[in-house]
């Protein structure tokens, strides 16, 4: 306690002394641009680790960066969110796991909390989606490679779990909001994104489109974090081709005798369950530079 009073003080005389402007101006009211929903680990720091003032993020923090699905908890979380969205108009959200995450190790021995830490327990319940894609599509893996997996799948079962909220769904449906999912590592402090298009986890400055970058984004930091890539398995090489049908629109189908097209990017949902882990040793090599 010594140590957060000596602090208390230290932040008043150094941090707010010298940000006179911005505390005035946070005491209007505050327009946060952005909602970060991370784990309450204590080797995180929003604020710290992307570099933005008092008054930047609006967050929300509990073990093992969760957002159960709406109508499923009476917590915090789902009126947090609301919140952040319709009242302060935000359209930017990241969920940001982490590296060595301890609730996502509970996950992995969930049977265990159950007498120990009951609410811990009914907690995660809320990240079953992730153990159970976990459990039936990376039976292969094991120890820290499982967990990283673990991690990494969570955050995108979170995505999922957060367009679940009738305000999120709607604004998603406007193209008015934005969702992230960012793995923090705290070995290097570096930050990997989720790249929808590619389906793995990328610096972050390649989601930032060409002509929006500045030098200072390029070229992207290579750490040694360990890589994490989420992938959709290889799929059988059928070449697909356009076939008219009523309405003028294209559908796809493998034997037509029309001009040959690359397959759609577009990923159903129970492919997109389906994707594959590559691994450390295999992925080293493929690390955008
Ligand atoms: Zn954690």
């Amino acid at each position: 306690m010594k140590k957060l009073i000596h602090g208390l003080q230290e932040f008043r005389s150094r941090y707010v002394s010298t940000h006179q402007d911005l505390f005035e101006q946070l005491a209007h009211g505050q327009k946060p641009r952005v909602l970060f929903i991370t784990c309450s680990d204590s080797r995180i720091a929003p604020n710290m680790l992307t570099n933005t003032d008092l008054g930047d993020l609006f967050v929300i923090r509990n073990a093992g960066n969760i957002v159960p699905p709406f109508g499923a908890a009476n917590g915090g979380e789902g009126a947090s969110i609301e919140y952040a969205i319709h009242a302060l108009g935000i359209e930017q959200i990241v969920v940001c796991g982490h590296s060595h995450c301890g609730a996502m190790k509970g996950l992995l021995q969930i049977g265990k909390l159950e007498e120990q830490m009951p609410l811990v327990y009914d907690w995660l319940r809320h990240a079953d989606a992730t153990r159970r894609l976990v459990q039936e599509n990376y039976s292969n893996y094991s120890g820290e490679e499982l967990l990283e997996i673990t991690i990494a799948e969570n955050v995108l079962t979170q995505i999922e779990n957060l367009k679940t909220y009738p305000v999120v769904r709607s604004r998603l449906y406007q193209k008015k909001l934005q969702i992230y999912g960012w793995v923090y590592y705290i070995e290097t402090g570096e930050v990997l994104a989720f790249d929808p298009e590619t389906h793995s986890y990328l610096p972050p400055q390649s989601q930032i489109p060409a002509h929006e970058r500045d030098s200072s984004d390029l070229p992207f930091t290579v750490t040694t974090a360990p890589p994490v890539a989420c992938e959709l398995p290889q799929q059988p090489e059928t070449e697909t081709s356009v076939v008219a049908i009523p309405n003028g629109q294209p559908s796809y189908a493998t034997n037509g005798n029309s001009h040959s097209v690359p397959a759609p990017t577009w990923i159903p949902p129970e492919q997109s369950a389906r994707r594959v882990y590559r691994g450390n040793r295999a992925n080293g090599k493929r690390r955008v530079r």
